[in-house]
């Protein structure tokens, strides 16, 4: 039941990490929507204390989801040894969305730690490769900020560093920072996609180069296929596509939901998905992918169905 990822992340503790719950798609547009609202920000903090409690130790969180002090605010009302838990958050080098004060990864650093109140991050990641050198004061491509995610790491503030909707050639040309700066140790260790069945490679083989080279891939809307899809030209949800009697069909043989099934699918395919939820249910729900497997002709079953209609939610037009 357990699947053995590749690599293999432990928290400070030593317990293997569990899936993700995130703090991005809808609760950075709650937080977004109406900052200064104290229900809202409190119901930010007590899902993902929830969360905690019902036994996820996996946080996802990033600049531009400005959820930062929830997300420290719900660790303390958890009351988790900050150890037992595993925290990813992703630096961005400019965005429309924030009003931006840290520049560098060394200044990001610095001021994540104060707004989730720890002292080390697991893992830092760049949010996305879609910049350009004149976008930002100190003139970043991929290259130059990752030889300084390479001297964050070395300061010991964080414990692992990574990437986030890279194709393979970008991770080629980071990985080659990595080996001027001491190889291996500097690699990035994973990369956060869209990953689920009706979006195999989010770009042309990247999940295979990944694997090859100790890069998790962790996967972002696991749950596309339940309700994500959109019709381009209508802008209406699809009703009819491939999964649509599959995994109805196989949450009845498994006596497990479709999101559940969906889920344990992206871990089937060694990847590590990161969920959202405002119902409890669900939070809980989503933790039981540890605790059931597919069978491999269900796997392949959903591989096959899904191949047979592309799917993309996030990022359209840049890959
Ligand atoms: P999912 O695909 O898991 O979608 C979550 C949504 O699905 C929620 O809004 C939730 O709504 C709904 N949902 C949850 N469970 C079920 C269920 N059983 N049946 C039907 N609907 C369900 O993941 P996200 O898109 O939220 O992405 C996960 C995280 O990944 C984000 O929070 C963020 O941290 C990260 N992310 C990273 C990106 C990147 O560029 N690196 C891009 C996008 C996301 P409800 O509240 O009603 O349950």
């Amino acid at each position: 039941m357990t699947v053995e990822l590749t690599p293999s992340f432990k928290t400070k503790s030593g317990d293997p990490i569990t899936i993700g719950a995130g703090s991005g798609t809808a609760w950075k547009s709650f937080k977004r929507g109406d900052p200064s609202n104290e229900d809202n920000l409190n119901e930010i903090v007590d899902k993902l204390a929830f969360s905690i409690k019902a036994g996820y130790n996996h946080l996802d969180t990033a600049e531009v989801y400005t959820t930062h002090p929830e997300v420290g605010k719900a660790i303390k009302k958890s009351g988790a040894p900050r150890e037992k838990l595993w925290i990813t958050t992703k630096y961005i080098t400019s965005s429309p969305h924030i009003n931006k004060t840290a520049e560098s990864p060394q200044e990001y650093v610095d001021e994540t730690l104060k707004e989730l109140g720890t002292d080390y991050i697991d893992l830092l990641l760049i949010h996305h490769p879609f910049f350009e050198p004149q976008q930002s004061k100190n003139g970043y491509d991929i290259k130059k900020l990752w030889k300084e995610f390479i001297d964050v790491k070395k300061t010991g503030a964080v414990r692992y560093i990574g990437v986030s909707n890279f194709t393979v050639d970008h991770l080629k040309s980071i990985i080659e920072v990595s080996e001027e700066q001491g190889g291996r140790e500097f690699y990035p260790t994973a990369n956060q996609i869209e990953f689920h069945p009706y979006l195999q490679n989010q770009s042309p083989g990247i999940v295979q180069f990944a694997q090859e080279n100790g890069i998790l891939i962790e996967s972002f809307g696991p749950l596309t296929p339940l309700f994500r899809i959109i019709d381009e030209d209508t802008k209406k949800e699809v009703v009819d596509h491939p999964l649509k009697t599959v995994l109805p069909e196989l949450a009845k043989k498994y006596n497990k939901t479709e999101a559940q099934i969906l889920l344990r699918w992206v871990l089937e395919k060694k990847a590590l998905p990161i969920t959202t939820s405002s119902k409890e249910d669900r939070i809980k729900e989503a933790l039981e992918i540890h605790k059931f497997e597919l069978k491999p002709e269900d796997v392949e079953l959903i591989d096959t169905e899904g191949a047979k209609f592309p799917y993309r939610a996030f990022f359209k037009g840049r890959f």
